[in-house]
């Protein structure tokens, strides 16, 4: 191998953190030539103003600079032609068309839908836990906030506001946060717009549309923070993935089990299979050893007791408690699973994620490959 032909198999390496291939494999790897130790590294971004290219160009100077003999490198940055930007986005579709829906039924990728009775029972921030444990866990994770009254998962996830899908011609790229590909609708909004004013129709379509548009790539497993409730959204998600399942969230107080047994049945008649229940914001001990249930106790069990018949136990997966860190984690956008793993909540988080992993696909029986990167 001469030294052109290491510093190129170096820099092909290089990971593009947005389309996560090696960019080798991107095609966006241009002229190498080294000449008395300085490597001239040339390479193309899909498109100009790439949110990446910095980083990209960082990687590629330090993959170069690792190679042995080369003392000096320079990176000429350049755009791809609008036929090799056809090209590439033909080779990430593989073969898929244009405008279709991925997450329809003979799709490999498990669609896990969150959804509560009401607001503030912590179901957004659940979700976004539950999607970095999982992908912690060696899952491709990708995340869709459809939660149309509040838009918290990309805050929730560290995600700048303002954050925008990259766009090379219509594939739109998600932002990824710990892993975990992740769009909110909130990203699709104009100026001044507010979702929660549009009317069925239009929801319908907006929803339809990035679930087509959004560029996920191959997903093990696909979440969506749905808004609490059985409105049109819930409704819109039932009729565009009627395979999905369903993971119903509630506190243990009574009061709100009403709501969330009636989200479950909603789903369920639209052909949806309700998978669980978890509780959240349960008892909590105080150092003395005092258990505080400041939301009482016993409404998972009832949701999922309500939510079961002879032919489909519905189980309560599991009982989150209360916890300062959980609420920190997703105030700073630094989940708790990842920033204190043995808090109790994180704890009972890590625990769900990989209960819903061993348990494998509901309907279909199909399990989900476990990988070890
Ligand atoms: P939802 O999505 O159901 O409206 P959120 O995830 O936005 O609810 O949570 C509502 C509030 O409750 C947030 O401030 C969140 O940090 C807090 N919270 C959620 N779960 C817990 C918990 N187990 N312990 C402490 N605070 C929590």
């Amino acid at each position: 191998m001469t030294p052109a032909d290491r510093v190129r198999a170096a820099v092909a390496a290089v990971t593009d953190p947005e389309l996560r291939r090696p960019i080798g494999d991107l095609d966006m790897v241009r002229d190498i030539t080294v000449h008395d130790g300085t490597a001239h590294v040339g390479i193309v971004l899909t498109i100009v103003g790439c949110p990446a290219a910095q980083r990209i160009e960082q990687d590629v100077r330090t993959a170069a600079a690792s190679v042995p003999d080369v003392t000096d490198v320079n990176v000429d940055v350049g755009v791809m032609t609008p036929d090799e930007r056809r090209a590439l986005t033909e080779k990430l579709r593989a073969g898929r068309p244009a405008r279709q829906m991925p997450f329809g039924p003979d799709s490999l990728t498990r669609v896990i839908l969150v959804s509560s009775g009401k607001g503030g029972v912590g179901k957004s921030t659940i979700t976004a836990n539950l999607a970095v444990a999982l992908a912690q866990q060696g899952l491709r994770v990708g995340l869709v906030d459809a939660d149309v009254h509040g838009f918290s998962i990309p805050g929730l996830l560290g995600i700048a506001p303002g954050t925008q899908p990259t766009r090379i011609d219509d594939l739109m790229l998600p932002p990824v946060a710990h892993e975990v590909k992740t769009v909110s609708i909130g990203m699709f909004l104009r100026e001044g717009e507010e979702v929660v004013a549009w009317r069925g129709p239009m929801l319908h379509r907006t929803v339809q549309q990035f679930l087509t548009d959004v560029f996920f790539g191959d997903l093990d497993v696909l979440l969506i923070d749905m808004p609490p409730g059985t409105g049109d959204i819930a409704i819109s998600i039932g009729q565009i993935l009627p395979h999905a399942e369903v993971l119903v969230v509630t506190t243990p107080q009574s009061a709100a089990s009403d709501v969330a047994i009636r989200s479950g049945l909603v789903a369920r008649q639209t052909g949806q299979k309700v998978i669980g229940v978890v509780e959240n914001m349960a008892a909590f001990t105080l150092p003395d050893g005092t258990l505080v249930d400041l939301f009482g106790a016993g409404g998972g069990a009832e949701v999922a007791g309500a939510l079961s018949s002879d032919a489909e136990a519905v189980p309560l997966l599991a009982s989150i408690p209360l916890s300062p860190a959980l609420r920190q984690g997703g105030d700073a956008g630094i989940p708790v699973v990842l920033d204190d793993p043995d808090d109790l909540a994180a704890h009972a988080i890590i625990e769900l994620a990989r209960t819903i992993a061993q348990r494998g696909r509901g309907l279909a029986g199909r399990s989900l490959p476990m990988r070890l990167t």
